[in-house]
């Protein structure tokens, strides 16, 4: 018997707007209108769609015993720099549009970060939360094995995005070398893997702590010890729950942390390292007793000094903007304000870090991971944090001082910097006809 998955709504699917893919064409448009990077007429055009578009339909059966219909998309935006890197989202609503606005993303990203990679994602329409371990794992094959024409080392190499981790990543490995007859894959078919299966170790907190060198790298700029800044996020996931970790290790208070099912808040400081056995155990921050329950939307106007959304996009908008009380927002999430909201936060003065270079540490650091695989080495911890910190500083410093010279906001700093770059590589390339 075919059905919907019970754990997947009917996906709004092209037609529905998608603010992932009007903020991010919006971005681009800007960044040319006003002349922060100079791109030809007729490679706008280029620049605004996708190279590719895919949706396929995946029909595993799942534990009840039934055969679950499943949409699953994949986006390559552009691939100047190389294949196409984006992380997998695995949510209810994610549509086509949503994943070819989150590639576009990643292409900037790349390009800001320096890592010879294109903008790619993909999504599978499916709440992981509805869905048992066992679920999770088919569906993941079910994923690897409909996908499998379109991931590769020089195609696209996938990662975790939300709603999946690095056990999913091995998952894919495995499914694609099982089903080629071979032990392993020849070359990196996925980043984010577990380190015993070709994962680099500190890939897991790599995104996270990217987010948590840039927030000590402008405090620093602001004049603000870390040490005396207070902290709020939104998100305890693979992007959230590290950068709270590793902020508290580097001294700041983490005043509240808010999650889908909830908030907490504490003003002395929240137990970090306790939140985070308790998120493990229970899935979730709702409940912990070591601070008060708050309203999970009230978490955004709290007063501190960095703000840092990790969780979904669109999270700031035009309507809370005027009543965010932080210095700095720090970009864990993708897309997480949206442009009336930019333009919000600019005349109040407060500082945002920008997603695509915020949270490029995870990409950076799959980078790392996909030259391990391919040249067969083995990294240790110590020597992937120490590129890591090197090359966020670096990125942080250079968008920064862009940024003062032209008179620009961080994100359109950062933006004209990798649009720039993503230019030069489709010029040297030349034209295939
Ligand atoms: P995740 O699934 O591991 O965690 C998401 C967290 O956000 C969870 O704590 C969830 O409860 C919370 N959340 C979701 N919707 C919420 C809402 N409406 N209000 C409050 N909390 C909510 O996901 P993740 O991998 O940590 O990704 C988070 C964000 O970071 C996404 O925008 C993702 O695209 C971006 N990102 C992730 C990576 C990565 O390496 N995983 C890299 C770059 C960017």
């Amino acid at each position: 018997m075919v059905t919907q998955a019970p754990a997947s709504k009917p996906s709004a699917t092209t037609s529905t707007r998608s603010q992932l893919l009007d903020n991010a064409l919006l971005l681009l448009d800007r960044a040319v209108q006003h002349k922060l990077a100079s791109v030809p007429d007729d490679l706008m055009e280029k620049l605004r769609k996708p190279k590719e578009r895919i949706e396929v339909t995946m029909s595993p059966q799942l534990s009840d015993g039934r055969v679950h219909t499943i949409p699953a998309y994949i986006v390559r935006h552009n691939t100047a720099l190389g294949p196409a890197k984006g992380g997998i989202r695995m949510t209810s609503q994610v549509t086509l549009d949503d994943v070819n606005g989150l590639s576009m993303d990643m292409t900037w990203k790349c390009a800001l970060i320096g890592v010879p990679f294109g903008g790619g994602k993909s999504g599978i329409v499916a709440d992981p939360r509805k869905l048992s371990v066992g679920d999770r794992e088919v569906l993941i094959r079910a994923f690897a094995r409909s996908a499998v024409r379109h991931i590769g080392p020089q195609v696209y190499v996938p990662a975790p995005d939300m709603g999946t981790t690095e056990r999913e990543m091995g998952y894919i490995k495995d499914t694609l070398s099982n089903d080629d007859g071979q032990a392993t894959t020849s070359g990196c078919y996925v980043t984010g893997k577990p380190v015993i299966l070709g994962g680099v170790p500190g890939r897991r907190e790599a995104t996270g702590r990217g987010v948590a060198i840039c927030v000590r790298e402008a405090l620093a700029q602001m004049n603000q010890p870390i040490e005396q800044a207070t902290m709020v996020l939104q998100g305890f996931g693979n992007v959230g729950g590290a950068a709270a970790m590793i902020l508290h290790q580097m001294g700041a208070r983490i005043i509240a942390v808010a999650d889908i099912d909830g908030a907490v808040v504490n003003h002395d400081g929240l137990d970090v390292p306790a939140l985070n056995d308790y998120a493990r155990c229970t899935g979730t921050v709702h409940g912990f007793t070591g601070g008060k329950e708050i309203d999970s939307a009230a978490v955004l106007e709290l007063p501190c000094d960095v703000l840092i959304p990790a969780a979904a996009a669109g999270q700031i908008t035009a309507d809370n903007a005027p009543r965010i009380a932080a210095r700095l927002i720090a970009e864990g999430a993708n897309g997480p304000t949206l442009h009336e909201a930019d333009e919000i936060l600019r005349e109040r003065g407060i500082t945002v870090l920008p997603d695509i270079l915020c949270n490029a540490g995870g990409v950076y650091v799959s980078y790392i991971e996909y030259t391990q695989e391919t040249q067969q080495e083995q990294f240790t911890e110590s020597l992937v944090n120490k590129r890591l910190e090197k090359r966020m500083v670096a990125r942080y410093q250079h968008v920064s001082q862009y940024a003062a010279e032209k008179k620009l906001t961080l994100r359109e700093a950062a933006m004209a910097i990798a649009i720039e770059r993503v230019v030069e590589a489709t010029v040297a390339k030349g034209m295939l006809p």
